[in-house]
């Protein structure tokens, strides 16, 4: 390890590996393990957007393309963000990526210097933090709350400010607690922004995923504004389409220079193939997606039907993404049959994992200790047999 760059270094090693070595080891010895742990949808990609993808391969689309995405990638973008958010942006400012995640990631190596501050409220996606790290930043944690619907309040926002704020981090519908920002919550914390000079960046990478409520993004609710906006989204959530890694960013041209000019050094051009099925995807009409999404909403209800039979655990009805986030402080001090104690978040995933043999995500994982994440995206029947094992194992508690 005496090799390894301070860069790396700074990132914290993940708290949840520990119990994710745990998972791994308890399903190799045969154990039926139900996971509500994975950000991914278990639908598959919708058939005609793996057809192009097969297409493209068929028609030799199989070389390099420019960094920032084909053409035709970039117009269908264009159209989505038109269609969808009443957004106008040139193809000089619209790049596609290995994911949203890597989009994230070039924006924040291409703008971050040692010192510089960027405005995470949390509890938030776990990489936030570390990529700040990893390009030399400070991460400030700006602690939400259940009250406040897990939504960022102008006046956290503003008190969190600094002259060193480089960015701010919003994130609706929101991983991992299903909050979705109104547009006028959207425009008020604009406002708050209106006449600091840090940068924005909105994570719309659930945007599909909306059980009720519209969703918003702050370049539409603060058209001023829109030079110091980066919109990230991409196919992973609302296409079940994880693992076609093609996420997108739209914002100034600068920015989107600089992040072609770090993709060109690093990996060129997404995948040639995920990006024409990514163009099939974005122009697909939002009514084939509407069952899934019926389907996603009544799995939200089964997990919050369960919750409501779980001792010590509270929840508001997430309005949208697919996670519920409990508060389980109800839960810390009690004794499980074996005589052990529940001090923390941690100690409960791992009683939940080996009494009801159910995987979670403690809300450590996501800086906001005493809750946990539960994904609801797997079939109704796993879901409700992980809910009914959840609700007895926690009911054993003392
Ligand atoms: N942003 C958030 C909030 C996420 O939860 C995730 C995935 O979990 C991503 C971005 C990354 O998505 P992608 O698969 O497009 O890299």
């Amino acid at each position: 390890t005496e090799y390894l760059s301070k860069r790396l270094s700074a990132v914290r090693p993940p708290q949840t590996i520990a119990l994710a070595l745990k998972v791994q080891q308890m399903k190799a010895e045969g154990h039926d393990i139900i996971s509500l742990g994975q950000g991914e949808l278990d639908f598959a990609t919708p058939e005609h957007v793996a057809e192009a993808g097969i297409k493209a391969i068929r028609d030799g689309q199989t070389k390099y393309t420019a960094v920032a995405g084909t053409p035709e990638l970039k117009a269908a973008i264009a159209r989505k963000l038109k269609r969808d958010n009443g957004l106008d942006y040139e193809p000089a400012q619209i790049i596609a990526g290995t994911g949203a995640k890597q989009l994230v990631f070039n924006a924040m190596m291409a703008t971050v210097d040692a010192g510089d501050d960027v405005v995470i409220p949390v509890p938030a996606w776990v990489s936030y933090p570390d990529i700040v790290r990893l390009a030399g930043g400070n991460p400030i944690l700006v602690p939400m709350t259940a009250a406040d619907g897990w939504k960022l309040t102008p006046d956290a926002l503003a008190a969190a400010l600094t002259p060193a704020t480089k960015w701010v981090m919003l994130n609706s519908p929101g991983n991992p607690t299903g909050a979705l920002y109104t547009a006028e919550e959207l425009a008020a914390l604009c406002d708050v922004l209106r006449d600091h000079h840090a940068l924005i960046m909105a994570d719309d990478i659930y945007e599909l995923i909306v059980h009720e409520g519209s969703f918003a993004t702050p370049a539409a609710v603060a058209p001023d504004m829109v030079d110091r906006i980066l919109t990230v989204n991409g196919v992973s959530k609302g296409f079940a389409m994880t693992g076609w890694r093609l996420g997108y960013a739209a914002g100034p041209a600068w920015l989107v220079r600089a992040m072609d000019i770090l993709q060109s050094q690093s990996t060129s051009n997404p995948s040639t193939i995920s990006q024409a099925a990514a163009a099939a995807a974005l122009d697909t009409d939002p009514a084939e997606l509407q069952p899934r999404l019926t389907r996603l909403t009544a799995r939200r209800d089964m997990v919050m039907e369960a919750i409501a039979k779980m001792p010590g655990v509270e929840a508001a009805t997430p309005p949208a993404s697919f996670y519920v986030f409990p508060s389980v402080e109800g839960l810390m001090g009690a004794r499980t049959p074996e005589g052990g104690v529940i001090e923390n978040d941690m100690d409960l995933s791992n009683y939940i994992l080996a009494a009801a043999r159910v995987a979670v995500v403690p809300g450590s994982a996501f800086d906001m200790p005493g809750h946990l994440r539960l994904a609801y995206a797997l079939s109704e029947d796993r879901l409700a047999e992980a809910m009914d094992r959840m609700v007895t194992a926690l009911s054993a508690l003392e």
